[in-house]
């Protein structure tokens, strides 16, 4: 039994039915990908996929809050859920060492996410406006580019391509790029890929169904029903207001933000918080004048994804619990991004807007394991980097499932870690 049918619970049921289980997909929503996995920015970004406890962001984002247009946003005066994941975060942050072990380990877990990708897109034929033609970060700053550097040398040594481009090659590699923004080069992942989350999620979701798996939409999981060595069934409420009781021989959580309310009552607690995040999506006037692939302009912080014939713009991180608001500010900063580099792609004024939460863990790794009862798995917490390390994260939670040794190490992942 899976619980959440976003990218995760998705890619999930998927490597489990083609391992021969008997899969049920539970969400409250009335098709996959829709909550999370909708409208996020659309990046496979193997090579860049990193933790949310920055040391070096500590300082550097102090100041974002209070300018206008910056990227990062709280809402005054924080809740308590809110301060505490911060609180979380900066001992995260200052534990020596853990950043770059983290990160390293969030870079395994990409380059087989990679692997699984490509095996599922040539396996189906599912049809997400998906690429694997790199992504840039673009360098408004000489002290962007210096930055760049150590990236590059530790993709470099762990066997991941990625170039560092001077302006000129820039526009080489992304031509519809004539927009005023300083430019000081770029790296480039060479590795990366894009595509439409929610798509493929839908599309997977028809794949897994051939396979066996029932999806249950419309149906609100309550609660696990457990004693203290087993999780026996779920109780859920249906969109009639019934109540049922379905189970189970083992049960896995991928319910993004909201994992953390279903296992407290088993004595778990999962530091999940929500990262509030926007995006606009919009038809292409002009592809020629658009990106090829995906560019993230380090200046507002803003990723501009081509999807087929459209752009999905995206922005912030925004700590507001589960406010759904979307504030004009924030999406007139995103379009100013798009201008200032891809200008005369689209029309603006007619995009679509789009909140999702990010279901972010203090230090930044998903939370992929089996838990304190024998037959109840965790796959989630993905914050950032979900869509990216979906198809990876699925394929181990699965080995772990079928009681294997997972493909990548899954220490840094381990669900306990936050009890220790
Ligand atoms: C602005 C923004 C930009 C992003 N950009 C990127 C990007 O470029 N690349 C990337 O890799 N990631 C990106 N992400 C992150 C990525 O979208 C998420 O990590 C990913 O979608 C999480 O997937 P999920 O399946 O875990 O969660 P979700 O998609 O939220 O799915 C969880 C599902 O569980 C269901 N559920 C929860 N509780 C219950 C319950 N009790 N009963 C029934 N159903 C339940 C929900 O309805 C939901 O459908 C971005 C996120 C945001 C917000």
């Amino acid at each position: 039994m899976v619980v959440g049918s976003g990218v995760v619970g998705v890619t999930t049921a998927y490597e489990l039915a083609r391992r021969g289980h008997q899969v049920t997909v539970l969400d409250r929503h009335s098709l996959a990908g829709n909550e999370t996995s909708k409208g996020n920015a659309a990046q496979r970004s193997y090579g860049v996929v990193y933790p949310w406890a920055d040391p070096a962001m500590v300082f550097k984002a102090l100041p974002w809050l209070f300018q206008a247009s910056g990227p990062l946003k709280m809402k005054m005066p924080p809740s308590p859920e809110a301060i505490r994941f911060m609180m979380a975060t900066l001992r995260y942050a200052w534990s020596p060492g853990l950043f770059g072990l983290n990160k390293r380990a969030m870079l395994r877990l990409g380059v087989h996410s990679r692997e699984r990708f490509l095996a599922l897109e040539q396996d189906h034929n599912l049809g997400f406006d998906g690429q694997h033609l790199g992504l840039l970060h673009l360098a408004s700053t000489p002290q962007a580019m210096e930055g760049y550097k150590a990236i590059h040398e530790l993709l470099e040594e762990m066997g991941i391509g990625s170039r560092l481009l001077s302006p000129a090659q820039v526009k080489d590699v992304e031509p519809g790029m004539t927009g005023d923004g300083p430019l000081y080069g770029a790296i480039r992942y060479d590795t990366d890929g894009t595509g439409d989350c929610h798509l493929f999620s839908r599309a997977l979701a028809n794949v897994c169904e051939q396979l066996g798996v029932r999806f249950r939409y419309q149906v609100d999981v309550e609660r696990l029903i457990a004693d203290d060595s087993r999780v026996q069934a779920v109780q859920l409420r249906t969109d009639d207001g019934g109540l049922e009781t379905l189970e189970a021989d083992a049960f896995v959580i991928c319910a993004g933000c909201w994992s953390g309310q279903l296992v407290r009552p088993l004595g778990m607690d999962l530091p999940i918080y929500p990262i509030k995040g926007y995006s606009i999506t919009v038809p292409l006037d002009d592809p020629s004048k658009a990106p090829v692939s995906t560019v993230h302009d380090d200046q507002l912080k803003v990723v501009s994804t081509r999807l087929g014939n459209r752009l999905r713009a995206t922005g912030f991180v925004e700590l507001a619990d589960f406010n759904r608001d979307v504030p004009a500010a924030r999406i007139a900063t995103i379009k100013r991004s798009v201008q200032s580099r891809f200008p005369g792609c689209a029309d603006l004024s007619a995009a679509e807007t789009w909140t999702g939460f990010r279901p972010m863990t203090p230090d930044g790794p998903a939370i992929i394991g089996k838990v304190s009862r024998d037959n109840l798995f965790l796959n989630t917490g993905h914050g950032t980097f979900g869509w990216t390390l979906s198809a990876g994260s699925a394929a181990v939670i699965a080995q772990v499932i079928d009681g294997e040794q997972p493909a990548v190490p899954l220490d840094p992942f381990r669900p306990s870690r936050f009890a220790e």
